[in-house]
């Protein structure tokens, strides 16, 4: 899978996906991730890649020019048009089923603003979809390019050890993950749950679907309304 992130700030980009998890897919070959400096495709002579709005207001806005040849770039480089999403708070919200769909893409261009953003003409040229992290203002769309990466880098077969890890964590079936334990035993008097040191495997399931059931309702009853539609059941008992 290849990922094209175009920035202003390719060493963010890359310090922070070239380690732990992301770093060994990129050493081992089943991740191509690649920071495109959009500065190298200006062609202001004192590299500049913003300018002031049309109709004033504060701040910069970064121009269309640089944004499109970047963009060619990966065009050329890969042979087709790929997916571009503009990271945004303006875009629909990011979540774990979005994660999925991308991780079906080969090719994912993830396209990072900076100031006031970027021209519109360019984003009405090139992207496909307009994905926020939340909704909050962060000063750059590095941070949620390395977030969408990482998220959906981990369903990539191949990416995390066990593959079946990322299957039954939080969010599946809409449900929040059980609680996790491990050696030792006893920590300050706290004792893992006695369930978990028997070794019986059925009881150990049911342990932890009624525990996920729980905190789920607790913490996440939006969530728990979903399991309990898609499993046919209506109250909250
Ligand atoms: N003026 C823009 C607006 O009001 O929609 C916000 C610009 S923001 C300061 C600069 C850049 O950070 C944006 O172009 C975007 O790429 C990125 N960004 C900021 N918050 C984001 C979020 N919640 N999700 C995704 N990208 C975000």
């Amino acid at each position: 899978m290849n990922f094209y992130i175009l920035t202003l700030f390719p060493e963010m980009v890359m310090n922070g996906l070239s380690t732990s998890i992301t770093g060994r897919a990129i050493e081992a070959g089943i991740l191509h991730i690649e920071a495109v400096n959009i500065r190298d495709f200006t062609s202001e002579k004192h590299g500049h890649v913003d300018d002031y709005p049309y109709g004033g207001g504060a701040g910069m806005v970064m121009q269309a020019e640089p944004v499109y040849k970047a963009y060619q770039y990966v065009c050329d480089k890969i042979g087709h048009k790929p997916t571009v999403i503009y990271m945004t708070p303006q875009g629909r919200t990011f979540n774990q089923q979005i994660a999925g769909e991308l991780a079906k893409l080969n090719d994912i261009v993830l396209l990072c603003g900076h100031y006031e953003g970027i021209d519109e003409r360019v984003l009405e040229m090139i992207v496909d979809d307009y994905i926020s992290i939340g909704d909050f203002v962060l000063t750059g769309g590095e941070l949620p390019a390395m977030a969408i990466v990482d998220t959906v880098s981990r369903l990539v077969p191949g990416v995390l050890n066990n593959n079946d890890s990322a299957e039954i964590e939080t969010f599946h079936d809409n449900l929040l993950e059980y609680p996790q334990y491990t050696r030792p035993a006893e920590f300050m008097g706290k004792r893992v749950p006695d369930v978990l040191l028997s070794g019986h495997h059925k009881n150990i399931e049911a342990w932890r679907l009624e525990q996920s059931l729980e905190r789920t309702k607790k913490q996440r009853p939006d969530l728990y309304d979903k399991y309990l539609s898609e499993h046919g059941k209506n109250n909250h008992s």
